[in-house]
């Protein structure tokens, strides 16, 4: 049994069947990639996963219990944590203050903003942040103006408000889409330094081969909203199905 199980899962908009009888097994502490051609179903099935997208049919479990039904905020303290297409930092704010609403959200259940005043006179929050931010390599720009950093440096300061919930699984939609190169292996080394020094699984779905293959220790194949295949890295390589779904494209 995987920390995540997604069985015969159907999702329709109007005529269009975005996904179709999709099974997905997430093993504890991998690195889960879910590839596929633009318009497989991808962000569809990761909106089903954390309560922002009801499946027609089918089942998602996470960690023994069911998501469906539960509102997103529930599902995050369940233990998923999701990192969007575009990063949603709240611009106006500094990094470390930033990263305090996470830390606030995980005490109170509910993710908002607070006085700046308020939050930085609770000290074990503050406390909780400057550590994160240690973490995350960050401690020197905790007074930067969000909006001002690097599209890199943002997606980092964001990974970090997610683990700052203690998620047991951390959910990526195209972490690295419109980076730089530089910016991108980045945050490949990021992603691989956290899977290797927490005890947390990550799922990504990710249209850059590199990034692909430089993190994923399984991955599954999505076509036209049905997995094609899931396998070990070398066997998507050289797998002709693959190949003519993405020279489809
Ligand atoms: P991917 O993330 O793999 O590129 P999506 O999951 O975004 O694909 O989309 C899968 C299909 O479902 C596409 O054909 C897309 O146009 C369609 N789709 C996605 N969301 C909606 C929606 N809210 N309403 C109608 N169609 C949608
Ligand atoms: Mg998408």
């Amino acid at each position: 049994m995987g920390i995540l199980e997604v069985k015969g899962v159907n999702k329709r908009f109007g005529g269009l069947q975005a996904l179709g009888n999709v099974n997905l097994s997430v093993k504890e502490n991998s690195v889960h990639a879910i590839i596929g051609p633009n318009g497989a179903g991808k962000s569809t099935l990761l909106n089903c996963l954390v309560g922002k997208l009801i499946p027609d049919t089918g089942s998602v479990m996470f960690d023994g219990q069911s998501v469906l039904g539960r509102k997103p905020h529930e599902i995050n303290q369940m233990g998923i944590s999701r990192v969007f297409q575009t990063p949603e930092i709240f611009g106006d704010l500094t990094v470390m203050e930033n990263m305090m609403i996470p830390i606030f959200a995980k005490r109170d259940g509910a993710f908002r903003m607070h006085a700046i005043e308020n939050m930085m006179a609770e000290k074990d929050v503050v406390e909780a942040a400057e550590h994160m931010l240690e973490e995350m390599n960050m401690a020197d720009k905790r007074g930067m103006h969000s909006a001002s950093m690097s599209r890199g440096d943002k997606r980092r300061l964001e990974i970090g408000m997610c683990l700052a919930q203690e998620p047991k699984l951390l959910l990526l939609d195209e972490p690295t889409a419109g980076m730089a190169r530089a910016d991108t292996n980045n945050t490949i080394d990021l992603l691989k330094q956290i899977s290797d020094e927490r005890d947390i699984t990550i799922a990504i779905i990710e249209h850059d081969m590199h990034v692909v293959f430089s993190l994923a220790n399984r991955i599954t194949v999505l076509a036209q909203g049905t997995p094609l295949v899931e396998d070990d890295p070398e066997n998507i390589k050289g797998n002709p199905k693959v190949r003519e779904a993405y020279l489809g494209e």
